[in-house]
């Protein structure tokens, strides 16, 4: 349906996308919810249409969903919408002076509004032997492919990095039943976003599933003639495998926006309107450092829901209508039989208050700084994603030992925080 005329809802303006992930792929669903009636092209490089990246190491990974349960959108969606996906592109270049894209094939693209959703790329190893066989990193389905391969044929898996991609690999490589070792610089798993008393849960969790966890350690180098048959830590010891996932992080996509004069900051700096340092280009996911009202300092998210939450505000921002993203940060992740929702953001605390019982495998942390909910977690409890998040507005000392009091409804410590 025609778009009522407005300055940048005309249907002869034309908004780019560049980067066709979820952020990229919902950007383009919410322009034309929000009435964009012009045309919309969205652009990745990958030769796939958008898709979510949680299944590559879970359920995908383990062969226990289709590919196209991964799809942002069914097939026929972006026809329907007249949305212009073009896969297999890669933006080279930003002309802002002619508002326009440049491909790599030469082709330029002009735009009336810009979004930039390019995401992250792994962090790669550069310790001497990074470049052999069997060493894998994982983003793309290309490389959960590559890697399930590998889990099919059994053996023995060495993690490097305990972070996200390194805890649910594990829990993946247990269940299909590999032996597994996670190498991690830090003691504990998640430890740098959880901190020790999570980190601490997370390491019983694995070790009670038949992983060998080597913390504190230094990656060295790998050894192997074509492929990789061991890992040599930095104090002599030596780790046999029979392939190798690294997930040791992920570093934005800035190229374009740096090489444009936008600026860059830990990613590209955006307002809480999602609007970058160059007025008409936005952007979204993994790539934003977003100004976020609620913490006044902006935030870079590496989370599913963050991605697909942006793309709603940059959308009405694109067509001139008024936008604050103000979500609080949430992720989820399922490793074995333990589910979890963390919600809030921080990095210093003073306590960690359980309610219920760690080691019964259900319960909520609360991060407490000054007495205040700064962040929680519910582990195998559901349905109180709201209650946590309204604790954490609420910015109210709250009691420990009502915290911990599972007779106490979390409803009540919020009507109690807020008063
Ligand atoms: P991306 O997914 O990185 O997409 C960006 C796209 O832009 C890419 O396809 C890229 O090829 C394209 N692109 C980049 N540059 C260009 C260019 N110049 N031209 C054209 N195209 C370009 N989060 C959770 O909260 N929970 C989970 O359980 C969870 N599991 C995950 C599991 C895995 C294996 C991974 C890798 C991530 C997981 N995440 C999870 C994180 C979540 O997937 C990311 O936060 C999300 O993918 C970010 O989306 P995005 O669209 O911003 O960026
Ligand atoms: P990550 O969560 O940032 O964790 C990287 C881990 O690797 C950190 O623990 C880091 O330790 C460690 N590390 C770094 N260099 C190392 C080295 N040389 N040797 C050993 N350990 C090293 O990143 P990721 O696990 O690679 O995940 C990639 C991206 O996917 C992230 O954006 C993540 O958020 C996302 N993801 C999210 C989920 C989810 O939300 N459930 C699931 C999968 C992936 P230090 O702390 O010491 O640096």
């Amino acid at each position: 349906m025609p778009a009522a005329k407005g300055v940048m809802n005309d249907e002869n303006h034309t908004h780019v996308i560049v980067g066709a992930g979820l952020a990229g792929g919902k950007a383009a669903e919410a322009l034309r919810q929000e009435g964009f009636g012009g045309r919309i092209v969205l652009i990745g490089e990958e030769g796939e249409r958008p898709y979510e990246r949680p299944p590559l190491s879970k359920d995908y990974l383990r062969g226990e969903s289709p590919r196209e349960k991964a799809r942002v959108h069914p097939d026929g969606f972006y026809a329907e919408n007249e949305i212009e996906l073009r896969t297999g592109t890669t933006v080279e270049r930003l002309e802002l002076d002619r508002r326009a894209v440049a491909l790599a094939d030469g082709e330029r693209i002009g735009y009336d509004r810009l979004l930039l959703a390019t995401g992250a790329e792994p962090r790669r190893l550069a310790v001497p032997g990074s470049g052999l066989d069997g060493i894998h990193y994982l983003r793309e389905l290309g490389d959960a492919d590559a890697i399930a391969a590998r889990l099919d044929r059994g053996g023995r898996v060495v993690l490097i990095g305990a972070g996200w991609i390194g805890a649910e690999v594990a829990a993946s490589a247990r269940q299909k039943g590999l032996e597994v070792t996670i190498v991690e610089r830090d003691e504990l798993p998640l430890e740098r976003v959880l901190g020790s008393e999570l980190g601490r849960i997370y390491a019983d969790i694995h070790r009670d599933h038949g992983v060998e966890l080597v913390g504190g350690a230094a990656l060295d180098r790998f050894e192997g003639g074509a492929a990789v048959e061991r890992v040599r830590l930095g104090d002599g010891r030596a780790l046999e495998s029979d392939f190798v996932v690294v997930g040791v992080g992920v570093e934005p996509r800035t190229r374009l926006a740096r090489e444009a004069g936008i600026a860059v900051d830990n990613g590209i700096a955006v307002s809480e309107r999602l609007e970058t340092s160059v007025e008409g280009v936005f952007a979204v996911g993994d790539v934003a450092n977003a100004y976020h009202p609620f913490y006044g300092r902006r935030l870079r998210v590496e989370h599913w829901a963050n991605a697909l939450n942006q793309p709603l505000v940059a959308a009405r921002a694109l067509v001139g209508k008024p936008a604050s993203y103000e979500r609080l940060p949430y992720f989820f992740s399922d490793q074995y039989d333990v589910g979890m929702e963390y919600s809030g953001y921080t990095t210093q605390w003073d306590e960690v208050v359980f309610r219920g019982d760690p080691e019964g495998g259900e319960f909520i942390a609360f991060w407490l700084n000054g007495g205040r909910v700064v962040a929680g977690m519910n582990v195998n409890v559901w349905e109180v994603t709201d209650a946590i998040q309204a604790l954490i507005r609420s910015r109210q000392p709250v009691a420990a030992e009502r915290l911990r009091d599972t007779d106490v409804p979390l409803e009540e410590l919020i009507t109690e925080g807020v008063s």
